[in-house]
């Protein structure tokens, strides 16, 4: 059996969803659509390497590269949860899937009956995993940007195992977008520019991963969002059809508003530490729950977000207060005026004033 085949086989024992391998070329296109991306105005990427030969040269990231094999495994499970993006609603999936991996590299160790030698990325590396994934085959990529494959859509979790072993290559898929246009039109923010082309910093789900001060242009297009948006994806033709979700020994992960208000920063609770919605900090998903509150006219959270202009954290009771002038703006300026009083932070008490008085005038103070 060719290793090629090989390779495969003990990725489907290992109920891995997708399986393709590619060289250790160059990605051509990429360094193409991203040199001419450079020049434009939505560069560079927030969070990406800029550097866009790292990016596009796999063979810098493993000495002696000769194939890497791309694995994806489907978390589609349609979410329902309105705040969250759907691969945070569950256990965050880099330890299992770099697990698989190493199992999947062990048993063809042991099959072909030599070693050789190998890493495991997951999401870590400054390479364009995407990319990599459409030029081995798992999928094309979608006018939303994403990578879909056809039967399973775009909810995917990728990791790549590059390696000096010899395999023959996979074929890319052909783009399969047609006149779709549904992402384009659904994207509430305007953020897809149009077909591939996205402003990642007006993207929401950028905005719910942004720190410091939002404007109020910003903040509104966190709308319902605490953490990451998939309106694009959702209305995708391809992922209304998939509904698998083949990590189903991750832990669900399925919380509103109300628990991230609680969230007692100091010690978070384990469900929560076990999630990818963790790298930017718990003050940041306090931060995001408040402002959606605030987006919906919450009122039932008024009471919760006032405790936070006690927060030890001058970012969190700028927020509580912006939050509670939004929510109920009359109840809010008396509750705000004392608190400037005591408020012992002297930038962020210029800033609550500004809103304060930015407030009035909207209402006619
Ligand atoms: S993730 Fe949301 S905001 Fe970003 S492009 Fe898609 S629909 Fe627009
Ligand atoms: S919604 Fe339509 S255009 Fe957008 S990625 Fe899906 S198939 Fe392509």
């Amino acid at each position: 059996m060719q290793i090629n085949n090989l390779v495969k086989e003990c990725a489907a024992e290992l109920n891995i969803d997708l399986c393709r391998i590619t060289d250790n070329g160059e990605l051509k296109r990429e360094r193409k659509i991203l040199e001419k991306r450079s020049k434009d105005k939505y560069w560079p990427q927030p969070f990406a390497n800029q550097d866009i030969a790292e990016l596009t040269n796999p063979a810098f990231h493993f000495p002696n590269l000769k194939s890497i094999i791309v694995a994806a495994i489907s978390y589609n499970k349609n979410g329902t949860n309105p705040f969250l993006s759907n691969y945070v609603t569950i256990e965050d999936y880099h330890v299992y899937l770099e697990n698989k991996l190493e199992k999947l590299a062990a048993r063809l160790q042991k099959k072909l009956n030599k070693s050789f030698n190998y890493k495991i990325f997951v999401d870590e590396a400054p390479f364009l995993e995407k990319a990599l994934a459409r030029k081995a085959g798992i999928g094309f990529i979608g006018k939303n940007t994403l990578l879909i494959n056809p039967e399973l859509g775009s909810n995917l979790f990728l990791g790549e195992i590059f390696t000096d072993l010899e395999m023959t290559k996979d074929q890319p898929l052909a783009d399969d977008c047609g006149d779709c246009r549904l992402c384009i039109d659904n994207c509430q923010v305007d953020a897809l520019k149009s077909e591939y082309l996205l402003a990642a910093e007006e993207c929401t789900a950028y905005l719910t991963q942004k720190k410091g001060i939002l404007s109020e242009t910003e903040i509104k297009k966190i709308g319902h969002h605490i953490w990451g948006c998939d309106d694009c994806k959702d209305v995708c033709p391809y992922n209304k059809k998939a509904d698998k979700l083949t990590a189903s020994e991750l832990m669900i992960f399925d919380k509103g508003i109300k628990y991230f208000l609680n969230l007692e920063r100091k010690e978070l609770p384990e469900e929560l530490a076990n999630t990818a919605i963790t790298w930017r900090g718990s003050r940041i998903l306090i931060r995001n729950a408040m402002l959606v509150a605030a987006n919906l006219k919450e009122l039932e959270y008024f009471n919760l977000i006032k405790e936070k202009l006690n927060d030890n954290s001058p970012v969190i009771r700028y927020y509580a207060a912006l939050s509670l002038l939004e929510i109920d703006f009359k109840e809010a300026k008396y509750i705000i005026e004392k608190h400037l009083a005591q408020e012992n932070n002297k930038e962020y008490k210029n800033k609550i004033k500004n809103i304060l008085a930015a407030k009035e005038e909207d209402h006619g103070y």
